[in-house]
């Protein structure tokens, strides 16, 4: 297997779960062991919580802010969730397509739709929790939401698996971290080698005197 080879024509990786599931961690991990990923830093209009850095965990700007970004088509998708704004940068797949590399995108189901819509070859993985009272025992572990907003949490968690399990491409359970981004590491080896996505300009298929290919 060999990680370094250029994908074509980039490949943009969407990963959605809800909040609780891991998927952050898995995203980081990704992008420490898979060459050639880049990650897709949202725009949002919330608050930092925790120890979130500008500019690392999200790019935090006020509403008006998003609204001229919106205005300039600087988005490749963006969505309304829990009440604030977030947006994922149009530049990230721009860049992804140029170096043919992979574009990490750790966003909500409605904005992986709303990226397969805009480019079909995205691909669209839901992880899962183990189980919703883990994910509820996970939720509490932060401590950095209030009872209220967990309560609001998990019944936006039901529904997103609802639609994550019926409208993604691949589905991985977080029920044992290792696993789960080995499974999320085969995806990727195997989209390097989905038809479309290899180059093959360099074994010259074509005859002298045809344009057809493998004649
Ligand atoms: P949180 O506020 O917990 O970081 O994120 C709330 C939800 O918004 C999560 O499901 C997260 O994946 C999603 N999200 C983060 N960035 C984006 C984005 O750029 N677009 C969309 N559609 N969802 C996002």
């Amino acid at each position: 297997m060999n990680d370094s080879i250029p994908l074509h024509p980039g490949l943009l990786l969407v990963l959605s779960a809800p909040s609780g599931a891991g998927k952050t961690t898995l995203a980081h991990r990704v992008l420490k062991e898979v060459p050639g990923t880049i990650f897709s830093v949202s725009f949002t209009t919330r608050r930092p919580r925790g120890k979130e850095q500008e500019g690392v965990d999200y790019h935090f700007v006020d509403v008006a802010h998003f609204q001229e970004k919106i205005e300039r088509s600087e988005f490749v998708e963006w969505a309304e969730v829990h009440g604030h704004f977030y947006g994922s940068p149009q530049s990230v797949v721009d860049e992804a397509r140029a170096r043919r590399g992979v574009a990490v995108f750790d966003i909500d189901v409605q904005g992986g739709q709303a990226i397969k819509r805009k480019h079909p070859d995205a691909v669209l993985i839901f992880v899962l929790p183990p189980s919703m009272e883990e994910l509820e025992r996970r939720l509490r572990d932060r401590k950095t939401d209030s009872d209220e907003t967990i309560r609001r949490r998990m019944l936006a968690a039901r529904s997103e698996i609802e639609r994550g399990v019926a409208s993604y491409d691949y589905i991985v359970m977080n029920d044992d971290f290792e696993r789960a981004f080995q499974e999320l590491r085969s995806v990727v080896v195997a989209e390097r080698c989905r038809r479309g996505r290899v180059d093959l300009s360099k074994l010259k298929l074509e005859k002298p005197g045809s344009s057809e290919p493998g004649r």
